[in-house]
């Protein structure tokens, strides 16, 4: 676990500072060259290397300053002018070529960054031409003697080291580049959660959500002129067992089939998704009678009406409870509590029935509902 953190942290790291460490790279390879060309006395190669290293300090400090665009220039001309330099120099054999296909990893890379839209052509046309450079150098100098000769065991160390400079670039930008893209994944998954969180609609059924919804209710139980009206609380029965038998999917249609009734039935109602498979309808301007039989209404036009999934018909129920606004709920809670109450009541009491009436007035005399 604390190997995957670390690994984790240092892989972004690299996502963010990705330009710097490709420079301070670059210095390092530079660094290396300049060693080996003096070791085996390529003179001209040792002053371009110094050069090169020069180059990469320099556009460290650019870095530093943001100024990406400059630095990027820099690292496709300097390694494709150090490529035709050394491959003239010390001929092809010392594999030097390499670094041409170095550089594609980063091109592709810090390209996506730096050009959008149509400038992404610039990024075809830059890979085009790095491609073109190497078809030339092989083609020119296969048969033409290098300007110096390196030993045999100095060309196996250049072939060697240029082979692993082009493996790393290879291996470490595809590594970031996919770590990259999962970063962004995940910080868009989190704002598309903090966007359905602020969002007053839930959205698979497009149904308020309680953000949403309570508000309606509590302006309605302030309006003196308007608040009479009652709420029920609706639950798909055995829902679970729905999608253990039909997927997820298939409850996931399900909840939008009924959901889709409901709308219709309650045309004109403020209808919630209030959790899983819960649906709170605000009825204004009914009273408990015409509301229990609205409801009751409903409760069996969903009994009736299967939803159709990939050739399957899966039916479905609903328990609901009924409550009716009276002056002494003072939070919208209250009220849907109390309908929710009675829908429980219902699931334990057989389900796929309407409940309008406390319980305990069963116990009293007998209960109401269906
Ligand atoms: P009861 O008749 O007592 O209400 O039983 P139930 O199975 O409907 O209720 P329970 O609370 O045991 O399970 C509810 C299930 O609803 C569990 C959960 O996985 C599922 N569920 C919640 N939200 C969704 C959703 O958006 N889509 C799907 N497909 N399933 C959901
Ligand atoms: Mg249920
Ligand atoms: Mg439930």
């Amino acid at each position: 676990m604390k190997t995957e953190n670390l690994i984790g942290r240092i892989m972004h790291f690299l996502v963010h500072n990705g330009f710097s460490f490709t420079v301070s790279v670059m210095c390092l390879v530079h660094a290396t060259l300049l060693f080996l060309m003096w070791l085996y006395g390529v003179t001209p190669l040792v002053q371009f290397n110094v050069l090169s290293v020069v180059v990469y300090v320099f556009c460290f400090l650019l870095c530093k300053s943001g100024h990406y665009m400059p630095v990027f220039a820099s690292i496709i001309i300097e390694v494709t002018v150090y490529t035709i330099f050394s491959t003239n120099c010390i001929g092809l054999r010392c594999g030097t070529y390499c670094f041409l296909f170095s550089i594609v990893p980063i091109i592709i890379y810090f390209g996506r960054f730096l050009f959008k839209g149509k400038g992404r052509w610039f990024v075809v046309l830059m890979l085009v031409l790095n491609f073109a450079i190497f078809v030339y150098l092989y083609m020119h100098y296969t048969n033409i003697p290098p300007a110096i000769e390196v030993s045999a065991p100095g060309r196996l160390t250049l072939v060697i080291f240029s082979s692993f400079v082009m493996v790393f670039s290879t291996v470490f930008y595809n590594a970031i580049y996919i770590y990259s893209s999962e970063m962004e994944v995940t910080d868009l998954e989190k704002k598309n959660k903090q966007l359905s969180a602020d969002a007053q609609e839930d959205v698979l059924t497009s149904l308020l959500n309680r953000r949403g919804f309570l508000p309606v209710i509590k302006r309605l139980m302030t309006d003196p002129g308007a608040s009479h009206f009652c709420i029920s609380f609706c639950d798909i029965d055995n829902f679970k067992r729905i999608n253990d038998s039909h997927g997820h999917d298939a409850g996931d249609e399900v909840l939008r089939h009924i959901t889709r009734m409901i709308k219709r039935e309650m045309n004109g109602c403020d209808i919630c998704r209030w959790g899983g498979e819960e649906i709170v309808i605000l009825m204004r301007d009914y009273d408990m009678a015409v509301a229990k039989e609205k409801m009751e209404y409903l409760r069996r036009s969903v009994e009736l009406s299967p939803t159709v999934f990939f050739n399957h018909r899966i039916f479905a129920t609903i328990t609901i409870g009924i409550e009716e606004y009276r002056a002494s709920y003072i939070e919208p809670e209250e009220i849907i509590k109390v309908a929710d109450d009675r829908m429980y009541y219902g699931k334990q009491h057989g389900k796929n029935v309407v409940v309008f009436e406390d319980h305990k007035t069963e116990e009293e005399g007998p209960s109401d509902e269906r």
